[in-house]
């Protein structure tokens, strides 16, 4: 794709990365067929191709973003299946992060969303907070029906459209929190590693027994696991919100005290259960590429993080019991499968160890969760879970894995077949507890 930046604007360096992503686009459109939004709402602008003329537009001119631009950015759930497409390797995500952070900078959006996106970006990376919300938000959910309908599906909602959508994923009840930041678990036996667990913001307050299960089955296997004090959010949350200046400072403190970590326990691997945060952990290094005191390390801890399945994968693990012919559902996050290109690992370890695992028809298509996608944009975030469920309900699953705790909980809206998180089962099949029982 030609462009037309002038030599002032690629002097800043993310316009001169821009440049260089655009250019590699040559407009072949492989990539709309596989991008959930326009196989939903057939609207070239909602395709990866038309937003990518919209983000062209936008940086070229170097004026505010307009209100189409604006809706046809937030409508994309930055699942990153068109990158899996896209025969001339367009780096969308960098491209889409970037036109965030401008519409974040430049665009004045009404005030009730505003307010909405400031409360998202203010509690969900805190698990204190969200823990409370959570709590409060149970009390709200008989309320829900008095808010004021929306007359139809709409993929522009109001905000008690968003509201009702906030209540609705609330669970009935919380789980007790889990080990706090700074507790170490022994390795059993002889010690052959020593890996930090990423804590996570929202997955420890809806479902610490993820992170227990991954504890349980690497101290089994005689991994040593810390819970790295004063780690914070991975930022991910605020980033695809287009917070950046939130977003980088977390990742700053992150890897200060992971490095430290490293340095004085030494660290094998950083380990992520929530495949949405690795992705975003393993792009520290291009995120921070231009700040002279982080960059290095950020590059460190991005090659040190690892989604679980990875680094479990690379140890041999104890024989499998035998818990009968259990068929698994496998639903496949995009932030695993597009974001860090990882398809085989998981189903390999699930089969390994005794499960009957099938493939969901149309599973490069997303669930519709998206980070905080599922509240902003409900509509078009629930016809994906409707379609995502109905694709599982074809292998007659009688359990769904998935690797990342927003498809989870997005997933489980729709159905009543027990939806579990892969390390569950594999701690299941290694000496664990029975996932899905709680
Ligand atoms: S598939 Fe790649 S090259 Fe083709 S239009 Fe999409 S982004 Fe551009
Ligand atoms: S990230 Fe997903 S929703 Fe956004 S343009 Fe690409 S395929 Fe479409």
């Amino acid at each position: 794709m030609k462009t037309e930046f002038s030599l002032t604007q690629l002097a800043d360096p993310d316009i001169a990365e821009a440049d260089k992503i655009l250019r590699a686009c040559v407009h072949c459109g492989f990539c709309t067929e596989t991008c959930p939004t326009y196989v939903l709402l057939g609207d070239e602008l909602d395709s990866p191709r038309g937003r990518i003329y919209l983000i062209k537009e936008m940086l070229e001119k170097g004026r505010p973003p307009t209100a189409e631009v604006v809706k046809h950015i937030d409508r994309c759930l930055s699942c990153l299946s068109c990158m899996t497409t896209c025969p001339s390797g367009v780096n969308y995500m960098h491209l889409v992060d970037q036109a965030r952070a401008r519409i974040e900078k430049d665009y004045t959006r009404p005030l009730t969303e505003r307010l909405l996106r400031a409360v998202l970006a203010w509690v969900l990376p805190r698990p204190g907070l969200f823990r409370a919300a959570m709590i409060l938000a149970r009390f709200g959910r008989p309320l829900a029906g008095l808010l004021p309908d929306s007359r139809a599906a709409s993929a522009t909602p109001t905000l008690w459209r968003r509201i009702k959508a906030m209540l609705a994923l609330a669970p009935g009840s919380l789980p007790p929190p889990g080990p706090a930041g700074g507790s170490v678990f022994a390795a059993q036996g002889e010690r052959r590693g020593r890996v930090a667990l990423l804590q996570g913001c929202a997955q420890q307050v809806l479902a610490p027994r993820i992170n227990q299960a991954a504890i349980n089955l690497l101290t089994r296997h005689g991994i040593e696991v810390v819970l790295v004090k004063d780690e914070q959010c991975c930022g991910a949350l605020t980033h695809h919100l287009g917070r950046d200046e939130d977003a980088l400072a977390r990742a700053r403190a992150n890897i200060g005290v992971w490095v430290a970590e490293a340095e004085q326990g030494g660290l094998d691997a950083i380990l992520v259960t929530t495949s949405g945060c690795g992705t975003v952990i393993k792009d520290y290094g291009y995120m921070l590429r231009e700040d002279r005191n982080f960059a290095a390390a950020a590059a460190k801890i991005s090659a040190l993080a690892k989604d679980i399945t990875e680094f479990v994968g690379g140890i041999s693990l104890q024989p499998a019991q035998q818990h009968g012919d259990i068929v698994i559902a496998y639903h496949s996050a995009c932030s695993l499968q597009h974001g860090q290109k990882i398809t085989q690992a998981p189903k390999e370890l699930l089969s390994k160890n005794g499960f009957v695992v099938k493939d969901v028809p149309e599973s490069h298509l997303c669930c519709g969760s998206a980070g905080t996608y599922n509240v902003l944009q409900p509509d078009i975030a629930n016809k994906l879970r409707d379609r995502k469920v109905a694709n599982i309900a074809m292998v007659k699953p009688d359990m769904i894995a998935a690797g990342n705790i927003g498809c989870m909980v997005q997933i489980a809206g729709g159905t009543s077949v027990p939806v579990v998180h892969t390390i569950e089962l594999l701690d299941w099949a290694t000496g664990g507890p029975r996932p899905g029982l709680n």
